[in-house]
């Protein structure tokens, strides 16, 4: 029973509730609010509508019309997301982190005198009080003898539960389970064992290993064979030692033709991510390496708030960090690396493409891409290794590198000179819809200002919540 696993509840949208006062209780969907958008995380109330993570936008209206649509408010979830990973931290410094909301910890690292139910579930009590009564939401809770199993036990939890699988228990849990559970079962290997009868992973743990492999290629094959008999040696792999694949092209001659250098960029991302397909990795951290013509080797780097394998994805992202580097006297070398790697194929949240919203008045926030890049202009970094603290260093939201937008973005935190602070419902037209209320408040008013109306300027989040 070494590996904790916590996930918390409905990650966004509790902290959109959290803020909010007048949609707590009600459904709150976050994600990309353009044409293309796809839900990133649905409040508890608006999965029984059937609104689910990665759904499409435009589903997603259909089936919840009434739904708060917001787009997100990355600063707010990393606040609250280092505040989660410091507790786990004190707890074990043996940390994996999958996304904001995620994370593996090994007890093996902890001060726990031994790591029997008793103890192990004091532990997780206090961890999941402490996190609700700091932050205002709540999170789920699994350990067991893997990451496979602790996975699968904070699944069970959820919300705001916690589950422990005792050794020996692993099979009786596992096996009743769709195969789905198992970590790279997508639709499409769901889809091909269903063929063959196999739904649950005890059907699975019938089959035997070489059949598996003709199914599914060796490497996947192999892994399934394991982990449908709960067979999961992978250790939790702390910051420190997170992997990285990357890949480079070096020229003959210094490129400094535009659309060569971003059809280069692109060519080079779908390599990458043809790779990180073929090894069952998805990762977080994208950072582009440049040498130039006089032989400075410069990388950017921006973390996502989850992991992604979309060659998209990541080819957008390398395409903006190649757009921070001036590349005007040739280059001649370009690389594309993925780091913060997770064996946890993830469906891509943050894959929409960034578009203009019809309405002229409202601009779009754009493919929800999250979040920071590090290196400062002018900065090297060593030529392969990507900064692995680099989540530290300046925060700038992707988001705003895609579009140097200043729009009402629906949810984001404004302040009014003579209303005070208040989030925007909603704009178009050349309005904009604020409802002025924040976490210490009741349910507040709403009111319609012209969107350039100078008394309206956005803010920080109003101070609350990180403690109570
Ligand atoms: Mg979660």
């Amino acid at each position: 029973m070494r590996v904790l696993h916590l996930d918390l509840d409905a990650f966004f949208a509790s902290v959109e509730q959290r803020d909010k006062p007048s949609l707590r209780g009600r459904p709150v969907i976050v994600g990309g609010i353009g044409p293309r958008g796809v839900v990133s995380t649905a409040s508890y109330e608006a999965r029984t509508f059937g609104v689910r993570s990665a759904m499409s936008m435009s589903e997603a209206r259909a089936r919840c019309p009434h739904a708060a649509y917001l787009a997100g408010r990355f600063a707010v979830y990393r606040e609250v997301s280092e505040f989660v990973m410091d507790q786990l931290r004190a707890i074990s410094p043996l940390l994996e982190p999958l996304s904001l909301d995620e994370a593996f910890v090994d007890l093996g690292g902890s001060d726990l005198p031994d790591l029997s139910p008793g103890p192990v579930r004091k532990l997780a009590d206090d961890l999941r009080a402490t996190i609700r009564a700091r932050t205002g939401v709540t999170a789920s809770v699994g350990v067991a003898s893997s990451k496979l199993m602790a996975k699968i036990a904070s699944e069970q939890a959820k919300p705001d539960g916690m589950v422990v699988i005792e050794p020996g228990a692993e099979l009786d849990v596992l096996h009743p389970l769709s195969v789905r559970a198992l970590p790279g079962v997508g639709p499409a290997t769901a889809a091909r064992l269903a063929r063959l009868g196999v739904k649950t992973v005890g059907d699975l743990a019938r089959i035997t290993e070489p059949d598996l492999v003709d199914l599914v290629g060796a490497a996947h094959g192999g892994m399934l064979h394991r982990l449908a008999r709960a067979r999961d040696e992978r250790a939790v792999s702390t910051e420190r030692e997170s992997k990285s694949i990357s890949v480079e092209d070096t020229f003959d001659r210094d490129v400094t033709d535009p659309t060569l250098l971003a059809a280069l960029v692109t060519r080079l991302a779908e390599k990458l991510a043809e790779r990180m397909n073929a090894s069952g990795h998805s990762g977080r951290t994208i950072t582009l390496k440049t040498r130039l013509h006089d032989f400075t080797t410069l990388s950017r780097s921006a973390t996502l708030p989850a992991p992604t394998d979309d060659p998209r994805t990541v080819s957008r992202v390398a395409s903006r960090l190649l757009s921070e580097i001036d590349v005007t006297g040739g280059v001649r070398l370009l690389g594309v690396g993925v780091s913060g790697l997770s064996d946890w194929v993830q469906d891509d949240l943050f894959g929409t493409e960034p578009e203009a919203a019809e309405d002229p008045g409202e601009r779009s926030a754009g493919g929800f891409v999250g979040v920071r890049t590090d290196g400062a202009s002018g900065e090297d970094a060593p030529a392969d290794a990507v900064p692995s603290d680099g989540d530290r260093a300046g925060d700038v939201r992707v988001g705003e590198l895609l579009h140097e937008t200043q729009a009402w973005v629906p949810g984001m935190d404004v302040v009014h000179d003579e209303h005070g602070p208040g989030w925007v419902w909603g704009s178009g037209l050349g309005r904009v819809t604020v409802r002025f209320e924040t976490a210490g408040t009741p349910p507040g008013p709403v009111r319609t200002f012209a969107a350039d109306d100078p008394a309206l300027s956005p803010a920080r989040p109003h101070p609350q919540a990180l403690s109570e």
